[in-house]
């Protein structure tokens, strides 16, 4: 006998006729003789008309006003893992839901965000033992003094796999409504294919870089943890994607995946005094605005007379532009820079795999290609498993299928 988590999303259980589907699956599951836990998200909206009403009557000025946010804000998954719980009864599998409190499912205090602590599984593990099936929400959590906190959004998938991980179970199932974890987004590169396996830090990168997919915590707890997830959907009854180890993923390939972000703004500021320590004078007050910058160039200096003079360009998140703007504006005087120019028509586009540890030229094929199609690079950055350049949005599908056939990764 096996223990399998299985995680599904909004839009799994996004109205009874889908949640009476899931109990099926769920059932299909205890049949072969599994144990089950199930972690269910909220009905897809859920979660945001919830955050609406939140928002029209606070502003949550204070943390005793972000815990009531959460109150409010986990209460979609109580609704779904209750309902579920009825569907697989109404189908003769006994189940029982358990909210976070039950569990207990520790998370430290930071609400709206909060992170997982320690889950407890006495409770879980003699319901499994009487024959229930456990069904447990997602995204929800309880502090030590009996908050409830909810762990961000997207949160669902870290629950089910640190619940797995607790658990020590043999696989975290997560069911969503795409059929696995493709090489590009299928809705924009048409001869995008499914990847039967992928390695878990290219996973992280995906998630980090734009795929949608995963909550990118629950891959990171995935890889730390070593739990074996897949993705899959709820909707056919095709293999999904795997999430394995580096030495695991046996196809011979390069590059894994093509991904992209639209959510990102570029800065440059231009005609510093070139002199030691003005990355940490602009990049510091950032940081402590709690603004992440992602790409940055810093141009070759040019000499005017004494001085010299250079020009900084970065990206930050499109959301965090207007603070970022603020930020620099109120360093004019201190930096003596020239011009600040923005730019939020670009999007990044990257390329991500493990082989690119053992393979030169990768990133030089990505530049050819972007050349050859006349698109020009703003700005690029790398790690060791991936390439990222900025470019106009404009050209971003163009971008996207030239680099897939590029690489190789087509449908054939
Ligand atoms: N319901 C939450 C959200 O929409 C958590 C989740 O679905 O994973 O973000
Ligand atoms: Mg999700």
């Amino acid at each position: 006998m096996a223990l399998i988590v299985q995680k599904f999303g909004g839009t799994s259980v996004a109205n009874t006729d889908n949640i009476k589907n899931v109990a099926r699956r769920v059932k299909s599951e205890v049949e072969k003789g599994n144990q089950v836990v199930v972690v269910v998200s909220a009905m897809s909206g859920t979660t945001d008309q919830l955050i609406k009403w939140v928002n029209a009557v606070s502003s949550l000025n204070t943390k005793e006003e972000e815990a009531e946010h959460d109150v409010v804000v986990s209460s979609g998954e109580q609704v779904t893992s209750g309902l579920l719980a009825l569907a697989l009864r109404a189908i003769d599998v006994p189940a029982i839901s358990m909210q976070a409190w039950q569990l207990p499912f520790y998370s430290d205090d930071m609400f709206r965000k909060a992170r997982i602590e320690d889950i407890e599984t006495g409770a879980l593990t003699d319901a499994l033992n009487k024959g229930l099936v456990v069904v447990v929400p997602g995204f929800q959590g309880i502090t030590r003094s009996k908050r409830v906190t909810t762990l961000g959004r997207g949160g669902s998938d870290t629950s089910g796999v640190a619940l797995a991980a607790a658990l020590k179970a043999e696989r975290c199932d997560i069911y969503t409504d795409v059929e696995g974890v493709y090489t590009s987004d299928p809705r924009v590169v048409t001869k995008a294919r499914k990847l039967r396996k992928i390695a878990y830090e290219e996973m992280m990168e995906m998630a980090s870089l734009g795929a949608k997919v995963l909550q990118l915590r629950s891959v990171e707890m995935a890889m730390k943890h070593k739990v074996r997830v897949q993705v899959l959907s709820s909707f056919s009854d095709k293999p999904g994607t795997l999430l394995v180890d580096e030495e695991e993923v046996m196809e011979r390939r390069l590059i894994t995946g093509v991904t992209y972000s639209r959510g990102e703004a570029q800065v440059t500021v231009t005609g510093i005094p070139d002199k030691p320590g003005i990355a940490a004078e602009i990049f510091g007050p950032l940081a402590d605005a709690e603004i992440n910058v992602d790409m940055i160039v810093q141009n070759i200096s040019e000499a005017s007379g004494n001085e010299k003079f250079t020009d900084m360009t970065f990206t930050v998140g499109k959301t965090d532009l207007d603070k970022a703007l603020s930020s620099l504006k109120a360093l004019k005087d201190k930096l003596k820079y020239r011009e600040l120019i923005t730019n939020d028509q670009v999007a990044k586009v990257s390329v991500v795999g493990v082989g690119m540890r053992s393979h030169a030229g990768l990133a030089q094929k990505m530049f050819k290609t972007l050349a050859e199609k006349g698109i020009n690079i703003h700005v690029i950055s790398t790690s060791e498993i991936k390439i990222s350049v900025l470019i106009s949005e404009e050209y971003l599908e163009l971008a996207l299928r030239a680099l897939h056939t590029a690489y190789g990764l087509d449908e054939k």
